[in-house]
């Protein structure tokens, strides 16, 4: 149990070279900010449920940032200082319908499309942070911290420059290369190690 409840979960796209390259992207020159909905947040264990709308959810592990203290234009210095903890984080995204649509309210924010947990790890350094993805098991993607386009704290700083941060928002920091499909049936894991595992089944829309 995190008992996360974020006023915001803000994100940030193509934030690993190797992922934007995936998926035919330049690597922005400034972090390229989304939202997603704080209702699609689930802890570990629970279901990802795949929508009828979309032919293609797929997964991104992250590591998420939970926020700890309010910033507003707060200097990179300032936003690590503000950091109250990490968790992992699943960025589910419905790709068909990123595309189709244009821009991703959609996408991004079905039910179910935030698992973040399995806890919100304190006392840790960001710099020493990795985030493994895998799915049945299999290993599926591996980033570091460090290999970001735009470092944790000038992520945050950037952020609040736009939309104060508040305590307990979360902030999804970007995805390594590697996403994938989900099917039902499928357990997907988030791991950051030092945090822990975030482990989520993938179950078929049912009405
Ligand atoms: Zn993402």
């Amino acid at each position: 149990m995190t008992g996360l409840s974020p006023s915001k979960i803000v994100c940030v796209g193509r934030n690993y070279a190797d992922h934007a390259k995936e998926l035919g992207n330049e690597v922005p020159r400034e972090p390229l900010l989304f939202l997603k909905a704080s209702s699609a947040l689930i802890d570990s264990g629970e279901p990802i449920v795949l929508p009828p709308q979309s032919a293609q959810v797929e997964f991104e592990a992250e590591i998420g940032v939970v926020v700890g203290e309010r910033m507003r234009r707060a200097t990179p210095k300032e936003a690590e200082a503000g950091i109250k903890g990490f968790v992992c984080l699943n960025d589910v995204t419905a790709r068909d319908l990123q595309k189709s649509d244009g821009q991703w309210t959609r996408a991004k924010g079905f039910d179910t499309f935030c698992p973040a947990g399995p806890r919100v790890a304190e006392g840790l350094r960001w710099q020493d942070l990795e985030v493994i993805g895998r799915v049945n098991g299999v290993e599926r993607q591996r980033g570091k911290a460090t290999d970001m386009v735009f470092s944790i704290p000038a992520l945050l700083s950037y952020i609040s420059g736009v939309m104060t941060l508040l305590p307990g928002d979360l902030v999804a920091t970007g995805t390594p290369a590697g996403v994938g499909p989900l099917r039902p049936g499928d357990v997907v894991e988030v791991e950051v190690p030092g945090v822990g595992i975030l482990r989520n089944p993938v179950r078929a829309f049912a009405p």
